[in-house]
């Protein structure tokens, strides 16, 4: 295995194909690009919830079971910010405020976000490069029947119920990639770019709103992997089955290779939608079918490899 691989990522379905990256790839190999259209301020606290999640992703500290956030939790703060009359909405668990703490005050001592998650990321033993998507605020609207909603308030306080017309990345097109983002994009030993199975309009588009971003991807010679986040006509957590209806598209594989037709060479497919390889195909992008849902370790590594391989058969290089 030779070369860099960049990999684009947003919050619980990317970090586990990262954290299979992580695993097979030596870290020096590997940057993980996360989006921060989801980030935002509450209760005076700067919370990136896909960082964090790529973040105890990739240390081992991410709750299995519930699904989200950091394992061995305890809610002793948010009991008490119950009874001072303090929002509940947004779930903070003890552990958790730990990460939002650190985060919010060196930003307000003036380090950068790429700089606190870089640091972040090395306290908690990760060796593999971990960067936002831009140093710049970018913030995820979702116009929805009734109103605009800021992201968390879609995502979190009304779960995703609203029926949503158009997504809008507020400030993006002012962003600029932040400096591991760019440098991995030209990089001159890149040998693949992987789009993890995020969903597509929330934790995806938002890193390829940033300007230039799309027009490098397009552009850039090494093999691009994408893993479907839509597994048999479904999303396996989430809002991107729904959205996807909503916003007018089929919630199927050939959907999600439409929708990155310009920017991938593969798209990886479960098994269980091994019948749609041929229409996938029929969009221009090659179909690779593997057992795409990771519950675990291995799962995880498992399609990580079956990836790496992918991009390596899709161009003849070094990977
Ligand atoms: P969020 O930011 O926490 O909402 O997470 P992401 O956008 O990164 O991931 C959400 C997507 O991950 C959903 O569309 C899920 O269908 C997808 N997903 C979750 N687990 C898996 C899995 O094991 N395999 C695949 N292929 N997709 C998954
Ligand atoms: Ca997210």
């Amino acid at each position: 295995m030779e070369g860099h691989v960049l990999a684009l990522c947003g919050g619980v379905g990317g970090a586990k194909f990262a954290a299979g990256l992580a695993a097979v790839l030596p870290p020096e190999q590997l940057t993980i690009v996360v989006n921060t259209g989801d980030d935002f301020e509450h209760i005076g606290l700067s919370i990136s919830p896909d960082i964090d999640t790529v973040l105890y992703a990739l240390s081992g500290l991410s709750d299995a079971v519930r699904g989200w956030g950091v394992a061995d939790e305890s809610w002793r703060c948010m009991e008490m910010l119950e009874r001072l009359g303090e929002p509940q909405w947004f779930m903070l668990g003890d552990r958790d405020l730990a990460m939002h703490l650190a985060r919010t005050h060196r930003l307000r001592a003036g380090e950068t976000l790429s700089g606190v998650t870089s640091d972040l990321a090395l306290r908690l033993g990760i060796a593999a490069a971990i960067a936002p998507m831009s140093d710049d605020r970018v913030r995820t609207e979702v116009d929805t029947e009734q109103c605009a909603l800021p992201f968390q308030r879609y995502f979190v306080a009304e779960q995703c119920k609203p029926v949503a017309r158009a997504i809008r990345y507020v400030g993006a097109e002012v962003a600029r990639p932040s400096p591991a983002f760019s440098a991995a994009l030209t990089r001159r030993d890149l040998a693949a770019v992987m789009i993890c199975p995020s969903n597509p309009y929330l934790s995806i588009d938002p890193i390829l709103a940033v300007p230039g971003v799309r027009a490098q991807l397009e552009r850039v010679r090494a093999p691009r992997v994408a893993v479907s986040p839509i597994i048999a006509g479904k999303a396996l957590k989430g809002p991107a089955a729904k959205l996807m209806g909503e916003l007018g598209v089929e919630p199927d594989v050939v959907s999600v290779a439409r929708h990155y037709r310009e920017l991938i060479d593969v798209l990886i497919i479960d098994e269980s939608d091994a019948a749609r390889a041929g229409d996938v195909e029929a969009v221009g992008v090659k179909a690779v079918t593997a057992p795409a849902i990771m519950r675990t370790a291995a799962d995880r590594a498992a399609l990580a490899r079956e990836a790496l391989a992918a991009a390596r058969q899709s161009k003849g290089v070094a990977v």
